[in-house]
């Protein structure tokens, strides 16, 4: 099997919603029939985004095989049902460690080592690795051309094109095409540049991929493929979409996927997308509205929580809800309890650190007392526990030893675990990056319970990150307040679920159920929710 592999560029500016689009376009390819693999590439120093705050950088997505990564891998996830593994995702300061760690070997026997060739021989490894056999590998290039940081990974891709060939590989440049009211026009110079600026470094875009708020006049189509060395059938308008499930359906009926197979000279004419079509449809005859009340500290910043917002929107959208999310700062204790008098349901996502948690246990009693359907997820898990012991217990000290020593640690440091690769420990001394319970780990849930009938399953496998552990030691204790552990690790040790017996919906799962959660298939945690908050 031959194997094609797409690059996707950004210029102009960030955010245009390269991942979205890279995403778009394997959805394309898997609608000929075509298996796609996406990958990132992101120019920082970083090991991995594990330690970035969510302001920096939006949620830090998780892959079944234990890799902190990009939010874009989710957006890759979701869009095509292919899950990412460690070796779809890498940053340069993953890349240099690589390398350094070779240097120190010694297995570059006395050479001179050098971004070129021996990072961008390295970035040419990664991109060429485990590809098995998917017909096209997507590979994103993160920020934009221009960066210095780029210039590595952007020399890396023109070798490819050297090694390869054209009908292996393919440039794809997503930039912007800014209206300007004065002139009452789409300006492209803009883009002329950022396509000059790839040149410079040696690689002619092939498609381009042009972001507009208007349709895109023939005039400034033919301007940008004759100053930019195109057919102007390979400028393609990436107009605004109303919801990002439409973008696949814009992309196709402005003749992207055609032209990719134009250019790798495969058949244009088969395309099945009646399942993005049927998800428009739902979408349009969506007519009740249902308010969820969301309670974190990144409210200010959803990238935050991209994957909540989704796994949400996957479990409405076939129950003809339109979510209104009202999202309640847990910073802000005074518009807490107005805000969540509002909402039918409540949930406390994952967090870390002490700042806003007085406002999650508020939310938390309010959801517990007033019997209005709960999720808790990760933190929000472990926050329902401590509120339980606070509480119902009368354990005023009960606290989690993230937030300092206590004599109640109802939640603290995982110490040990088991993973695929053996025994894990941890100490309070250990690094923060990469160090904690990450990835694909099973729970089995107990007969009866009620998260055993919403999975319909004995054995789980959930996608975990976390530090933390709830201490079995107060398991009996929060038993008899009525909050009991409906899952635990199959070694019996860890607490994966706890819910109440006396409430009609409770819910806190130590894992990310989120991050499971496709377009095409809801996350039956997040359906269940959805449900009772109807009900
Ligand atoms: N801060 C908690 C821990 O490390 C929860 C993490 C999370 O919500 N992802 O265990």
């Amino acid at each position: 099997m031959v194997t094609r592999y797409i690059f996707i560029t950004g210029g102009v500016t960030s955010s245009l919603g390269k991942g979205l689009a890279s995403a778009a376009l394997g959805a394309l390819l898997q609608a000929r029939g075509y298996s796609v693999l996406l990958r990132k590439l992101d120019p920082y120093l970083n090991i991995d985004p594990g330690t970035l705050s969510p302001y920096e950088h939006g949620e830090v997505f998780v892959t079944d095989d234990g890799t902190e990564a990009d939010l874009d891998l989710g957006h890759y996830e979701r869009f095509t049902g292919v899950s990412a593994r460690s070796s779809d995702y890498v940053t340069t300061g993953k890349i240099y460690s690589t390398v350094l760690s070779r240097e120190r070997r010694g297995d570059y026997l006395g050479a001179t080592v050098q971004v070129i060739p021996h990072i961008t021989d390295e970035i040419k490894s990664f991109i060429m690795r485990d590809t098995e056999n998917a017909d096209f590998v997507l590979c994103e290039i993160g920020g934009t051309v221009g960066d210095i940081e780029g210039l590595p990974y952007l020399e890396a891709i023109r070798q490819l094109r050297n090694d390869l060939g054209r009908e292996r590989t393919l440039f794809v440049h997503l930039t912007l095409l800014p209206y300007i009211a004065t002139a009452g026009e789409l300006k492209t110079k803009p883009t002329q540049h950022s396509v000059k600026e790839l040149l410079s470094v040696g690689i002619q875009a092939d498609i381009l991929l042009c972001r507009s708020d208007r349709p895109i006049p023939q005039e400034a189509k033919r301007k940008l493929a004759q100053f930019c060395n195109l057919a102007s059938d390979n400028v393609i308008a990436a107009l605004d979409a109303s919801n990002i499930y439409e973008v696949p359906l814009q992309y196709h009926a402005e003749g992207l996927d055609r032209q990719v197979c134009h250019h790798f000279c495969l058949d244009e004419s088969a395309s099945d997308l009646a399942q993005w079509q049927g998800i428009q449809t739902q979408l349009g005859a969506a007519n009740k509205s249902l308010k969820i009340g969301i309670v974190g500290k990144y409210t200010q910043l959803l990238d935050a929580y991209k994957s909540l917002i989704e796994a949400l929107n996957h479990a409405a959208i076939p129950l003809g809800l339109k979510l209104d999310l009202v999202w309640i700062d847990s910073q802000d204790l005074d518009q807490l309890h107005q805000k969540l008098k509002d909402v039918k349901a409540i949930l406390v996502p994952g967090g870390f650190g002490e700042r806003g948690i007085e406002g999650k246990l508020e939310a938390i009693r309010f959801a517990r007392e007033n019997k209005v359907p709960f999720l808790g997820i990760c933190f929000g898990m472990q926050l329902a526990v401590i509120e339980a012991c606070r509480n119902q217990l009368g354990l005023a000290q009960a606290s989690s030893t993230e937030f300092g020593p206590t004599a109640e640690p109802v939640v603290g440091l995982m110490r040990e675990w088991q993973s695929e690769a053996g025994i894990q420990t941890r100490t309070e001394s250990s690094d923060l990056g990469g160090t904690m319970r990450v990835g694909s780990y099973p729970c089995r849930l107990m007969p009866h319970s009620l998260v055993h009938t919403v999975y319909n399953a004995d054995l789980i496998q959930e996608r975990h990150r976390h530090r933390y552990e709830v201490n079995t030691h107060y398991i009996e204790r929060l038993a008899e307040a009525g909050l009991k552990c409906s899952g635990l690790s199959p070694d019996g040790v860890l607490p994966e679920i706890v819910e109440r017996a006396d409430h009609p919906w409770f819910i806190g799962v130590q894992f990310h159920p989120e991050l499971k959660s496709r377009l095409f298939e809801p996350h039956p945690l997040f359906s269940a929710f959805i449900k009772a908050a109807m009900a």
